[in-house]
């Protein structure tokens, strides 16, 4: 992968206002990445359906739903959409050392990344590492949701959660259970998406928010886990 300092990339941020007297300071974040490869070896272009427009398209369609429906959350809700995740993850990594909103008052990061291919089931990653978050949800999520949404241990990397779980942020890595055929191949086109399995995704990821930026708790990180 050749990196050069001197291109440019952009992160792109949103934010519905918190309405809780003293939980209004902290935010919750859901952040996916907006890039791709662009155009790789042999002149292909990966398009990047599943990896990541379904992940970019859950953020923007949460944003929506949560203004439409007039949800008027505790703690501000932010929507992040990361530039250079694929050579680097280095929008979220410029966001941790260049921090909009302070760290220590961001209650918790959502990463979507993968949303559109699979069995139909919504990992959820970070349990181990946040159980506190995980357990914040598991007691508000609908029994209906709780069905196909599911806490895997994982690991801590892999996307753009790593920077806020490396600073102490609690985090959630939210994708897609199953075979992600296309992942890094020319063909990963909008008609392979699985509607099912983006519309699990985005129950889930809308029931996670509206828990995650109304619940009084604050989660910690657990690092000796990793
Ligand atoms: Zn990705």
């Amino acid at each position: 992968m050749i990196r050069d300092e001197n291109r440019k990339t952009w992160n792109v941020l949103a934010k519905i206002v918190g309405t809780d007297k003293r939980l209004k300071e902290e935010v919750v974040i859901l952040g996916a990445h907006l890039d791709r490869l662009g155009v790789v070896m042999y002149g292909d272009i990966p398009n990047g359906a599943d990896d990541n427009a379904s992940g970019a398209a859950g953020v923007l369609e949460t944003a929506r739903v949560m203004k439409l429906a007039g949800i008027r959350p505790k703690r501000a809700v932010v929507f992040a959409l990361w530039g250079g995740d694929e050579t680097g993850l280095w929008g979220s990594e410029y966001y941790v050392g260049h921090p909009v909103y302070p760290l220590e008052k961001t209650a918790a990061y959502v990463n979507l990344d993968m949303e559109g291919h699979g069995n139909g089931k919504v990992l959820f990653e970070g349990s181990y590492f946040a159980p506190e978050l995980w357990h914040s949800v598991q007691s508000g999520i609908p029994q209906d949701v709780s069905t196909y949404y599911i806490p895997v241990r994982g690991g801590s990397g892999g996307s753009d959660h790593y920077p806020f779980i490396i600073k102490g942020v609690p985090m959630s890595f939210i994708y897609t259970d199953g075979y992600h055929f296309k992942t890094n191949k020319v063909g990963d086109i909008p008609e392979l998406i699985n509607p099912t399995v983006l519309k699990n995704a985005g129950e889930a990821v809308l029931h996670i928010m509206k828990i995650l930026a109304s619940d009084g708790k604050k989660s910690k990180v657990y690092p000796d886990k990793s």
